[in-house]
């Protein structure tokens, strides 16, 4: 009865394996990553802060985050959250710790109607907060000025792109130096590609005096390998491209 109203409601069956009914069936729901692991893009910018990711954006987790952010699969929020804090845990101490979205344009949060990435870090704090973790979400960053879009730009084109386009908001920077509470600052995207955004966005938190503990993503895209070399040991992703 539920999956019936799902699938009139969103069109579409489950984005792992197509099965009608739910957006996530709970097969699929059963193959999601529930550990974190330490991954580095190569290149890597210099100065990026430690980086964990649940899995390879491949598959499952690609058409997740997709589905999500392009067509607005609000269901899978809470999936993509869980599998967040799964990669959060591997970073997240048990100190106080406040999870920093990294922002979107104002222009293509209005395009799509909502911001993916608050939404899932949202649904990832509210899964930490369950396992008994003093976080919350602190949407400390905005982007400012524009920025051409990234497809198609290599890893320093993509720097050159984003360099200088986000900053701390200022209202955000004043209350977080009044509340004199010793936070952690953890940055969450949903994909490590060439690590130039996460790059950008720890360098608008440094330059504002805010130290960032780690980056944290749902996936992280694998490095793609000149023929005849040996592939990376399971369990660590490594990068080259992505969107
Ligand atoms: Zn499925």
């Amino acid at each position: 009865m539920l999956d019936a109203w799902l699938d009139l409601v969103h069109g579409g069956g489950c984005v792992g394996c197509a099965a009608p009914g739910r957006s996530l069936c709970h097969d699929c729901a059963g193959r999601l990553p529930t550990s974190g692991h330490s991954v580095r893009p190569t290149p890597c910018p210099p100065g990026l802060a430690a980086c964990f990711a649940a899995g390879e954006y491949a598959d499952l987790l690609r058409a997740m985050v997709l589905a999500h952010k392009e067509h607005g699969v609000f269901a899978l929020a809470g999936p993509l959250g869980r599998v967040l804090a799964a990669a959060a845990a591997a970073a997240v101490p048990t100190t106080p710790t406040l999870l920093v979205p990294v922002p979107s344009r104002a222009a293509v949060v209005r395009a799509r109607g909502h911001d993916p990435m608050l939404r899932v870090t949202r649904a990832a704090s509210h899964t930490l907060r369950s396992d008994g973790r003093p976080v919350r979400v602190a949407r400390l960053l905005e982007v400012r000025g524009p920025v051409r879009d990234q497809a198609g730009l290599d890893a320093r084109q993509r720097a050159a792109n984003l360099s200088g386009s986000m900053a701390v908001r200022a209202g955000r920077r004043r209350s977080l130096a009044r509340s004199r509470v010793a936070v952690s600052i953890v940055l969450c995207d949903d994909v490590l590609t060439t690590g130039a955004t996460a790059r950008e966005a720890q360098r608008a938190l440094e330059d504002a005096g805010v130290r960032v503990r780690a980056i944290v993503t749902v996936a992280a895209t694998r490095r793609r390998l000149p023929v005849g070399t040996a592939p990376p040991r399971p369990g660590l992703q490594l990068f080259g491209r992505g969107d």
